[in-house]
C-alpha cells in the first residue's frame, strides 16, 4: 500500500511535465488470485491513473460475482447450493457468460466444461489444498457423474436449474479472461486507446505501443527461462494454460488442475498452450480446451478458425505453433 502511495505520488508529480508526451503509466494490483499489471500508454498520465483504478475496481467486482471461494455471497454459489430442478436467478453477467460457456463447450466437444465444480473441488488445486495423492478412480467416477454443462438448463431470463443433483458451476477456466475484458472495456470508457492488462501471464492488449510492437514472453513449462517471445501489434488477447501452475507429482506422474472432462483426471495431452484470440474471454476458454485436446487434435481446428492462433509444448515438450504465429514468434 505504502509502495503504491509512493508510486502514485511520483506519478502525480510528473504529470505536469508529461501531459503532452506519450509514456507508460504502470500499476500493479493483487486480484483474481494473482498479480495484475496494468500498463496504459497515453499522453495524459493523470487520466491513465484514474482509468487503471477504475478498471481494477471493475475486475474486483467480476471476481466477487464469479468466485466459488471465500465468504462473499454470489449467485454462482446460490446455484451450486440449490436443489435439483430449482430455478436460480443468476446475475446478468453470469447468465451471459454461462450461455457463452455452454456454446464453447459444444464447439470444443466438451473439452472445456463450465460445470466440473465438485470434481475440481475434490482434486483441491484451486483451494491450495491439493491432495498429495491421486483420487481413487471410484471417487472420480462418482464425481464425474455429477459434472457437466449438459446438466445445466436455462429456464427463463437469467433463470437456471440443474437437472442432476450435485452439479456445480466453476468458471475457473474463463472468468479471468472475462475480468480482463471488463478491465479493458473500463479503460476504453476513460478514452484509453493503448494499454495492456496482464493477469499473471494472461493478458489483453489494446492498440500499439508507439512505433514498437508489444513483446510478450512465453513461459517455458519446465525451465525458469522463457520459451521465446511474441511480437504483437494491435488488439489481441494472449492466454496460457499450463500443467505447471498448480500440480503435485506422485510416483513420477504429474497431477495438475486442468482436467479432461471425459476421464475426470488431469489431461496429459500438453504441458502448456498459449492461445491468441480477439477477446481474453475466448482466449481463456480456448486455451483450456486446446490443453485438453493437445496439438494433434487442436491444431487443425485452430488453423480453420479465423482470429485464433495457438502455441503448444506437447506432452513430449515438442513445440507446435499455428501458421499465423510463425512470423511473430521468436524462439529462445
Ligand atoms: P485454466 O488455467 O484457464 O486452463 O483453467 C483451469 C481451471 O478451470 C481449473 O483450476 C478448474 O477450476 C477449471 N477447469 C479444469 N479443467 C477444466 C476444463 N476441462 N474445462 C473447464 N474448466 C476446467
Ligand atoms: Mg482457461
Amino acid at each position: 500500500m505504502l509502495r503504491l502511495a509512493i508510486c502514485l505520488g511520483c506519478c502525480l508529480s510528473l504529470v505536469a511535465c508529461q501531459l503532452h508526451s506519450k509514456a507508460d503509466t504502470k500499476e500493479t494490483h493483487f486480484l483474481l488470485g494473482t498479480i495484475v499489471d496494468f500498463t496504459v500508454y497515453s499522453d495524459n498520465q493523470e487520466i491513465a491513473a484514474v482509468a487503471i483504478t477504475d478498471a481494477a475496481a471493475q475486475m474486483r467486482q467480476v471476481e466477487a460475482m464469479f468466485t466459488t471461494y471465500g465468504e462473499t455471497k454470489n449467485t454462482v454459489k446460490t446455484f451450486n447450493a440449490a436443489q435439483v430442478f430449482t430455478p436460480v436467478q443468476l446475475d446478468a453477467p453470469v447468465d451471459a457468460l454461462l450461455q457463452q460457456s455452454l456454446s464453447l463447450m459444444q464447439n470444443y466437444q466438451g473439452s472445456f466444461d463450465p460445470a466440473l465444480g465438485q470434481l475440481s473441488l475434490a482434486w483441491g488445486f484451486s483451494t491450495g489444498e491439493a491432495h498429495l495423492h491421486a483420487l481413487p478412480s471410484a471417487q472420480v467416477q462418482a464425481l464425474l457423474d455429477k459434472s457437466g454443462g449438459v446438466f445445466v438448463q436455462r429456464v427463463g431470463k437469467g433463470l437456471w436449474q440443474k437437472t442432476k443433483p450435485g452439479v456445480w458451476l466453476d468458471f475457473g477456466a474463463i472468468a479471468k479472461g472475462y475480468a480482463i475484458d471488463m478491465g479493458i472495456q473500463t479503460l476504453q470508457k476513460h478514452g484509453v486507446t493503448s494499454a495492456i492488462i496482464n493477469a499473471g501471464g494472461d493478458m489483453r492488449i489494446m492498440g500499439s505501443h508507439g512505433k514498437n510492437p508489444w513483446k510478450i514472453a512465453i513461459r517455458h513449462p519446465r525451465k525458469v527461462t522463457s520459451l521465446g517471445w511474441l511480437e504483437v501489434r494491435g488488439d489481441n488477447s494472449i492466454v496460457t494454460s499450463g500443467d505447471y501452475e498448480r500440480f503435485f507429482i506422485e510416483d513420477g506422474q504429474r497431477y495438475h488442475h486442468i482436467l479432461d472432462p471425459k476421464t475426470g483426471y488431469p489431461s496429459s495431452a500438453s504441458m502448456s498452450v498459449t492461445v491468441l484470440a480477439p477477446t481474453a474471454t475466448l482466449a481463456d476458454a480456448v486455451s483450456t480446451a486446446m490443453f485438453v485436446w493437445g496439438p494433434k487434435k487442436g491444431l487443425p481446428t485452430i488453423e480453420n478458425t479465423a482470429g485464433l492462433e495457438a502455441l503448444w509444448l506437447d506432452a513430449n515438450a515438442k513445440l507446435v505453433i499455428s501458421s499465423g504465429l510463425v512470423p511473430i514468434f521468436h524462439a529462445l
